[in-house]
């Protein structure tokens, strides 16, 4: 383009034209890119019209319940396995529409993360990969008709896979359940951090020396590796970051208890770590009782086994899991703690074509070994075989047993500190919490999340942490409290 018979240019002196033909180039390479991206099985599906989900042109479909570990891997590895198979529809089913990476979801709980740094929206992976998602809650599972009842409909499947995950086990305790905060999905903790800051808050302001200690008694409950991990966190925050801008809160005031209701503290692991733990805890002054199971909650206080009464405005139960009631309705055997018992296939026995993976299954490699723990490497490592036994049984060849072999532990006590037993190598301190850092780093689903997450900890590292209370979103509200009430409903 010519003005005055001279070419136009920016301020800078660069020719309007170029610079143009240049950005219109980027973004159509962008465009293209971007297009490339996504799955070919995943044009195929839009082409086809089955991008709802509702099996047009499909033949056969495979309905994966659950987002988390177990589900999302499963539903990958099927895409894969079936990408060029326009006759097979693979749905992924979730009550939110993003995966939750729980590893860090006490670091969103202490300020260390964004929350929304470790959600990832699962449509975008199905889009990647080639497979439908819906957002619907589970209401039923109907086995005989092969039919999943959802809040949006009902869903026929020809293969079934349950990876609904577990919720938190209150163990009948009606006040615990009522006033204990739990930390098994975003709001919660949203809700624990909001807690911790309120406590801080309140405790300004309160010249009664009694009130601001319940105030400042922070009291979590189960010492397996979810309360060991958030006791660190917890103390973390409270003695890098909110006793500097709470100035009115003296140290000595701040009162962290760690409740085990077992004689010894992260049970299964290497006896040597967990002493090491133990040591941390002892010298950085967070309370460890062993032997002290949790009676009762209300908003002033716990009371302990041996009734002792503890002043205390924070509890948080850490201290057991249960399977969802949709899983504890499935037929067949339930192991005590509600699992249920699966095939060394994985599938639920009776039924070849329903397979139960992760948090749900009750799964032992051998008739007196012990059953798998509840974890994430095991959900995917299930939701992988889970996936590969459907592909062969729709080849016509015999499922394979599922084998697994532990890559070992890595717990995170804060404060530069970790214990980690890693194929046999024991490692404490430093070196096991850069281990823990890069791994659990390393494991986030997406670039942009990892990036963030990185610069998340720089951030807090190097300058503070985030201490704002965070106004609850409607998301969030919707997630958390009527959470009990969506699994009571819908299970
Ligand atoms: C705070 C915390 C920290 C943890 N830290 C670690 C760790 O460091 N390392 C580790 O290995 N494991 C850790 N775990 C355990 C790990 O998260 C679980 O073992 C793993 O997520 C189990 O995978 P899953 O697929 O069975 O279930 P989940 O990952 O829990 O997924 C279940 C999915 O089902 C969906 N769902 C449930 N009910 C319904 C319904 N009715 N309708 C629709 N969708 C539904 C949920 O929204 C969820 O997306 C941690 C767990 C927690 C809570």
């Amino acid at each position: 383009m010519r003005a005055n018979g001279r070419q136009r240019r920016t301020e800078c002196g660069i020719p309007w034209r170029p610079l143009a033909l240049v950005g219109l180039g980027t973004a159509a390479g962008l465009a293209v890119y971007r297009r490339r991206r996504a799955s070919p099985r995943w044009r195929l599906l839009e082409q086809q019209g089955a991008s709802d989900g509702d099996g047009r042109g499909a033949q056969r479909r495979a309905v994966v319940l659950g987002a988390g570990f177990g589900g999302l891997t499963c539903a990958i590895e099927l895409a894969h396995r079936f990408a060029d198979d326009p006759r097979t529809e693979v749905l992924l089913v979730d009550r939110h529409n993003y995966h939750l990476f729980t590893p860090l979801l006490y670091h969103a709980a202490t300020g260390l993360v964004e929350p929304s740094h470790i959600t990832y929206p699962v449509r975008a992976i199905a889009r990647r990969h080639g497979f439908l998602f819906r957002e619907s809650a589970v209401q039923a599972l109907d086995l005989e008709r092969r039919q999943v009842q959802t809040d949006d409909g009902p869903i026929a499947y020809d293969a079934l896979v349950v990876a609904l995950g577990s919720q938190t086990n209150f163990f009948g305790l009606s006040s615990v359940a009522q006033h204990a905060l739990r930390l098994k999905e975003v709001p919660d903790a949203v809700a624990i951090r909001n807690r911790i800051i309120d406590a801080f808050e309140r405790a300004e302001l309160e010249p009664d020396p009694e009130r601001r200690r319940a105030l400042l008694t922070f009291l979590v409950v189960g010492a397996g590796a979810t309360g060991v991990e958030l006791v660190g966190a917890i103390h973390g925050y409270i003695f890098s970051a909110l006793l500097d801008e709470y100035p009115g809160v003296r140290p000595q005031e701040i009162r962290i208890v760690l409740a085990e209701a077992a004689p010894e503290i992260l049970r299964g692991l290497d006896r040597e770590l967990a002493a090491h733990a133990l040591r941390e805890f002892s010298a950085r002054g967070v309370e460890v009782r062993t032997s002290t199971p949790v009676r009762r909650v209300t908003p002033e206080g716990a009371e302990l086994g041996d009734g002792e009464w503890l002043p205390c405005a924070t509890v948080i139960w850490t201290a057991g899991i249960e399977p969802v009631g949709l899983v504890r309705g499935l037929p067949g055997e339930h192991a005590r703690d509600g699992r249920v018992r699966v095939e060394r296939d994985l599938s639920l026995p009776g039924h070849p074509e329903v397979y139960v993976i992760g948090d749900a299954a009750h799964c032992q490699l051998a008739p007196d070994a012990p059953a798998l723990p509840p974890n994430a490497p095991v959900a995917m490592e299930e939701g992988r075989h889970a996936a590969r036994n459907i592909w062969r049984r729709w080849q016509g060849q015999a499922t394979l047993p599922f084998h697994y072999q532990s890559k070992g532990e890595l717990i995170s006590l804060g404060r530069h500190q970790a214990i980690a037993d890693v194929y046999g190598v024991k490692l404490q301190g430093l070196p096991a919490w850069l281990v823990w850092r890069a791994y659990y780093l390393s494991r986030l689903v997406g670039f942009k999340n990892r990036l963030a997450v990185a610069l998340d900890w720089s951030f807090a590292y190097f300058w503070r942490r985030d201490t704002a209370r965070l106004e609850p979103q409607p998301l969030a509200t919707a997630g958390s409290v009527p959470h009990e009430a969506a699994c009571t409903a819908h299970e």
